[in-house]
């Protein structure tokens, strides 16, 4: 099963790629955090790519395009990947289409409102799993312990520049997958566990 995640920043993109990850057997792709692994190791890439998330803007295509083509010849996109985060722009997506066909494009949608809120409470583990101030009242991971730190990214005047980005760049991408006749709608205004069910029934549903 080849999947693509598409929804706001703040849309739940990363729980629900984590959960179906995990119950479809399947690798989780985030160039996201493919970028900021870069920028944690100190690489050159990183160090580009910095310069561009700080400031909530898109980092060009050429270098998120290398990063997938190479991720996805890896054994354990054997038997199918999810790509969260990818494709951004109309280019990324006819890039990809040329590197690979996929089964379903999952929309989530959720209001703006919303996004804002739930980026603002986001708090992240350098392990990669994430928690709302709202749900988990701790500042270290429950998983591995860690320190729990908040995205440089996800500081109010940068997601207001994120938020922009999406609508310019990203948000083309629904009518774009919408014509292909691949793309699900799904409501991400409602719990991570009740948005995942949701996704497993139609994507059980279709299989
Ligand atoms: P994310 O973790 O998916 O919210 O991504 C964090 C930041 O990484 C974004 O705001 C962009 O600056 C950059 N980024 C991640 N994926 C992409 C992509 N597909 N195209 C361009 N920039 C990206």
């Amino acid at each position: 099963m080849k999947l693509i995640l598409l929804g706001a920043p703040g849309a739940g993109k990363g729980s629900q790629a984590t959960k179906i990850a995990n119950k479809y057997g399947i690798a989780h792709i985030s160039t996201g955090d493919a970028l900021r692994a870069n920028i944690k190791n100190g690489t050159e890439l990183g160090k580009y790519a910095k310069s561009f998330i700080d400031k909530g803007q898109l980092v060009p295509d050429e270098v998120v395009v290398g990063i997938v083509a190479d991720r996805i010849k890896e054994d354990d996109c054997k038997n199918g990947f999810l790509l969260d985060g990818f494709p951004r722009t109309i280019a990324q997506a006819e890039a990809l289409a040329k590197l690979t066909d996929v089964d379903y494009v999952i929309n989530i949608d959720v209001n703006f409102d919303l996004v804002t809120a739930r980026i603002a409470g986001r708090r992240m583990c350098a392990c990669g799993e994430s928690y709302h101030v709202s749900t988990y009242d701790s500042d270290v991971c429950a998983k591995c312990g860690s320190p729990l730190y908040q995205r440089a990214d996800d500081k109010e005047e940068t997601v207001k520049e994120r938020l922009s980005v999406y609508e310019k760049q990203t948000a083309p991408l629904v009518d774009y997958y919408r014509a292909t006749g691949k793309l699900i709608d799904v409501d991400g205004n409602k719990t991570i566990d009740e948005v995942f069910a949701i996704i497993v029934g139609i994507l059980d549903g279709n299989r």
